[in-house]
């Protein structure tokens, strides 16, 4: 029996995750994952967490999470809609958008999820590179895309555009425009403010960085009503397990904890950058949980092998702009202690 898939399948090689390592005492920097517990209060949550409700299934709007969430951001709860991760809510908008004669725009560099929803759902991907700045480029304005996604702050790169050039850009696109949010807990403001005036706009949000929750799997976006009843005929009906909408609602209702992190975190990257300065590196400003650093002598590849073989995990990824580089995420003071020791010794001249 010969099988085979729709040709976009076959074609793909499909979405490649950062390395987890099962060592659990790895010193992992690879995936933005936050150094730091969760709030007590998502744990106490789960432990909590009533067997009657296991049994059940899971509320399919996310009610509880929707009412603390819309009381955090100052929103509607009826604008919220909850996934499985922020990932599976660009899926679920690139569902509700595209297809063959519907084309999806980004531009570049960015996070390399976005091509391959693109391949699932076969349609076009218009890919605009941005200015040495991580400013918009004019193209972006004019693909014409039925959606267009800006990862603000940006991934790997870190940069940020103010929401004064998104407002702009929301204006001027016919079509939806998703402002993926996953990093901006650790950036200085947000766009959340432009859904008042901006209706083809959509804000995602992820719990696994500032929140700790990587594990959990949970996001949630903000966007009209229009939009949002969209989303709700495309998602499955349970998408969201039960531990995951408690431990969410838990983690948004501490909104101290979050914040008391997220600035031990911005104070660890700038600690950070400050050090890779002295080492003679140039790493770019960062609004995130993560640098980018340029490495030349000995190249990324090795350093990053060199950081492996210290049980040390940071990302290097394929593409050709990015051959040169390493994507650091901020860790604990410890564990940055620990990177910035095995940096040292390793761009040592020999
Ligand atoms: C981490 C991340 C997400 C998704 O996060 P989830 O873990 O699925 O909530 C989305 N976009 C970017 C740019 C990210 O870095």
């Amino acid at each position: 029996m010969t099988i085979s898939f729709r040709d976009n399948i076959e074609k793909m090689s499909g979405y490649t995750p950062g390395f987890q390592p099962a060592d659990l005492s790895a010193v992992k920097l690879n995936t933005n994952e936050n150094p730091y517990p969760p709030s007590p209060r998502v744990i106490a949550a789960l432990r909590n967490l009533e067997p009657e409700l296991l049994r059940r299934y899971p509320p399919q709007r996310w009610d509880a999470f929707r009412t603390a969430a819309a009381e955090v951001f100052g929103v509607d709860p009826e604008m919220i809609v909850c996934g499985n991760g922020a990932d599976e809510i660009l899926t679920i908008l690139v569902r509700c958008c595209c297809d063959r004669d519907r084309p999806l725009a980004y531009p570049v560099l960015t996070y390399s999820l976005y091509p391959e929803l693109a391949r699932i759902q076969d349609c076009p991907v218009l890919e605009v590179p941005f200015d040495d700045y991580g400013n918009i480029p004019p193209r972006l304005y004019e693909t014409g895309a039925a959606l267009t996604i800006l990862c603000n702050p940006n991934a790997p790169t870190g940069t940020f555009i103010a929401p004064q050039q998104v407002a702009q850009l929301a204006g001027r696109l016919s079509g939806v425009l998703l402002v993926d949010e996953a990093y901006v807990d650790f950036a200085e403001t947000n766009c959340l403010h432009l859904l008042d005036a901006c209706d083809n706009l959509v804000i995602l949000r992820s719990m696994s960085k500032a929140y700790s929750l990587a594990g959990m799997r949970f996001g949630f976006a903000v966007a009209s009503r229009r939009i949002v009843a969209a989303m709700l005929k495309v998602k499955d009906s349970y998408n969201v397990n039960i531990a995951a909408q408690v431990a969410a609602l838990a983690a948004i209702k501490d909104q101290d904890y979050c914040h008391a992190n997220v600035r031990r975190i911005t104070a660890q990257r700038e600690r950070l950058i400050t050090a890779l300065r002295r080492m003679g590196l140039e790493p770019g400003d960062s609004h995130t949980n993560f640098i980018l650093v340029k490495f030349t002598r000995p190249p990324a590849r090795e350093v990053y092998e060199k950081l492996c073989a210290r049980n040390i995990y940071v990302r290097h990824f394929p593409q050709p702009e990015l051959a040169d580089k390493l994507r650091i995420s901020v860790g604990s003071e410890q564990q940055n202690d620990t990177l910035l020791d095995a940096l040292r010794e390793i761009l040592q001249p020999a």
